[in-house]
């Protein structure tokens, strides 16, 4: 596994070499006489229309079938990121040319995760959103250009034939008894297939190249297959579709895509990506210039999943809360975990864009959303494993103002106002009656500074019949609040965190972990499902400072000493939130 951590920590963007390809595109003015007439169409519509205003055109093209995850981001960042750069437009185009397992649900949430991230598809008045099934006309009329131009012809040999003819890596394929049928023959044939007169499966169209090609995608490739299925927006007006290989680049041609950027599964599918639009060119159907296709690697993260089979089990068979639970990879989650369009931002940047498939550690997700909130979050306080402190000496009933700083890093954010009084709230941990070598915390005898507070004095402690410590009990000393004059004149090595007993909110935490604990779930023989976490979540109640009440939902915030929280916007109601925790303050797993 290799990781590409960066050692400096800075927001320096690693390497992106497409960006380079298109500078030098641009450099050479490739696209400067590109016509573009508003809309998607084939080549007598886009002759028509102006020089296209976009200098470039790079298009999003998910399938409606399941939720983003992070590793759509990274291809959201690379299309709408490049055409920002470039003064260019990039498309929403749901490729939905599959008629099974899409739904309204799913374009509803991608759109939604495409602005979370901070994206859109207008350009002026024009919005490109597009939806590949509306090309399904445009593509059939292809297919019969390409069988009159002696490009394509209808196969009825079975699927085992078609698979043993096709060859392997080593051993060229060989030509199908059907392949030297006339125009006219494979025309009406297809027609036949069209109007419902042959079975499913009984036959395919493919496009005719050459079976003996070193590339067996080039192994006239099936581009049409008879299918009878209900489709969410064509309803049953097709009975057959088109084989994705053959649609993408359709689709890309019709909306005049200058740069379509795949990940590296399909570079063997580029040759046919060219030659297919370069016959529909010649036919006169598309205008030039053409699209050209880029890939680069995908992302693979640790100790997650990135594969939608894998994250629809997941969700439907109950391991988590559903598609937006904190613990998932999806962008729904990681907006509710609190992971924020700033740190995926600052990550894809971090771990650029390249050819070369590698693993990218977990660890450095994270890292980009630490520091993108250690900017970002304001300051409160929360204890988490509450134990009581009295203050003996100080006065029941009463209490007083403490200012603390919303943003160290940020003076002009102000201090806002905590109360103390004489019982307070602090960590069970920040005690211990027979301290270790070096705890500095309280111990009876020792003395520690309440954070914005006074220094305090531990006298004791109070036990339960198990021998659980259940009050500790200090005094404090008068001239050391923080802030005052002379307030330092008593050093102490701790400092601990509290709430007033008498102020706090007391609140739901779920405090989030891995939801895997192997790096690479499922790998080996293992069942994914067998590298499952189980206490990926833990859930408590804390005590924490009163104004914390008031947080609306997606607010961020660090819990000092504990790591950045955000309330939930699914489960918190107004005057009372509870909080999620997005990441800890320090790395956790490291070893
Ligand atoms: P499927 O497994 O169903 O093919 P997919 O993850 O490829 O799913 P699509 O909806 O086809 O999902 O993806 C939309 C776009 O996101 C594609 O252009 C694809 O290349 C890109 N993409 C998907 N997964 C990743 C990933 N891990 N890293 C970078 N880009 C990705
Ligand atoms: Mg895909």
């Amino acid at each position: 596994m290799s990781s590409e951590k960066n050692s400096n920590q800075t927001a320096v963007p690693a390497s992106n070499f497409i960006r380079a390809i298109i500078e030098k595109d641009l450099g050479q003015h490739k696209y400067a006489e590109k016509k573009w007439a508003g809309s998607p169409g084939d080549a007598q519509h886009q002759q028509a229309g102006q020089v296209d205003s976009a200098k470039i055109r790079t298009r999003f093209p998910p399938e409606p079938n399941g939720y983003l995850h992070i590793g759509h981001a990274k291809s959201i960042f690379l299309n709408f990121g490049l055409a920002r750069d470039f003064d260019g437009v990039c498309h929403l185009r749901f490729d939905d040319t599959n008629p099974e397992k899409e739904s309204q649900e799913y374009v509803d949430s991608i759109s939604d995760n495409v602005k979370w991230l901070g994206f859109d598809w207008q350009n002026g008045h024009e919005s490109n959103l597009y939806f590949a099934s509306n090309y399904f006309d445009f593509m059939y009329r292809a297919a019969e250009s390409l069988i009159e131009n002696g490009f394509a012809y209808v196969d009825e040999q079975s699927a085992d034939e078609m698979r043993v003819n096709r060859g392997t890596l080593t051993e060229a394929g060989k030509d199908s008894p059907f392949r030297n049928r006339s125009a006219a023959e494979n025309l009406a044939r297809f027609r036949e297939m069209r109007d419902g007169k042959h079975a499913d499966g009984s036959m395919v169209l493919r496009a005719k190249i050459d079976m003996a090609s070193p590339n067996i995608n080039m192994r006239d490739p099936a581009i049409y297959r008879v299918r009878r299925a209900h489709h969410h927006n064509t309803g049953d007006k097709w009975c057959i579709y088109p084989m994705y290989t053959f649609a993408h680049p359709i689709e890309d041609a019709l909306e005049r895509i200058t740069h379509s950027i795949c990940t590296l599964e399909f570079e063997d599918q580029r040759p046919f990506y060219d030659w297919l639009l370069e016959r529909l060119a010649d036919a006169g159907l598309l205008a030039h210039p053409l699209p050209k296709q880029y890939e680069f690697a995908r992302l693979n993260l640790t100790y997650v999943v990135l594969s939608k089979r894998k994250l629809i089990q997941l969700v439907e068979e109950k391991h988590v809360s559903g598609w937006d639970d904190p613990r998932l990879p999806t962008l729904a989650g990681a907006r509710r975990r609190g992971y924020t369009p700033a740190g995926f931002k600052l990550f894809t940047d971090r771990i650029g864009v390249s050819k070369a498939d590698s693993w990218i550690e977990y660890t450095i997700l994270e890292d980009c959303m630490r520091e993108v909130l250690n900017m970002d979050a304001e300051r409160r306080i929360a204890v988490l494993d509450p134990i009581k402190l009295v203050i003996d000496n100080y006065p029941e009933g009463q209490s007083e103002d403490c200012f603390a700083p919303n943003h160290p890093l940020k003076p002009e954010l102000e201090k806002r106002t905590i109360q103390l009084s004489n019982t307070l709230w602090i960590e069970r941990e920040d005690f211990m009656e027979e301290p270790s070598k070096g705890f500095f915390r309280l111990t009876p005898g020792g003395m520690v500074r309440l954070r914005y507070g006074y220094v305090v004095k531990c006298t004791g402690c109070e036990k339960d019949a198990n021998g659980n410590v259940t009050v500790v009990h200090c005094e404090y000393l008068p001239d050391t609040k923080s802030g005052t004059p002379g307030s330092d004149s008593v050093k102490v090595k701790g400092n601990i965190h509290w709430v007033s007993a008498a102020h706090a909110y007391e609140c739901e935490i779920r405090l989030y972990d891995r939801l895997f604990k192997e790096a690479n779930p499922g790998s080996g023989d293992r069942d994914f499902l067998d590298d499952i976490n189980a206490n990926s979540v833990q859930i408590i109640t804390a005590q924490l400072e009163q104004s914390l009440q008031d947080a609306k939902p997606e607010d961020s915030f660090q819990f000092e000493r504990h790591g950045y929280f955000v309330a939930d916007k699914k489960d918190s109601v107004a005057g009372k939130p509870v909080f999620n925790r997005t990441v800890t303050l320090r790395d956790a797993w490291q070893k």
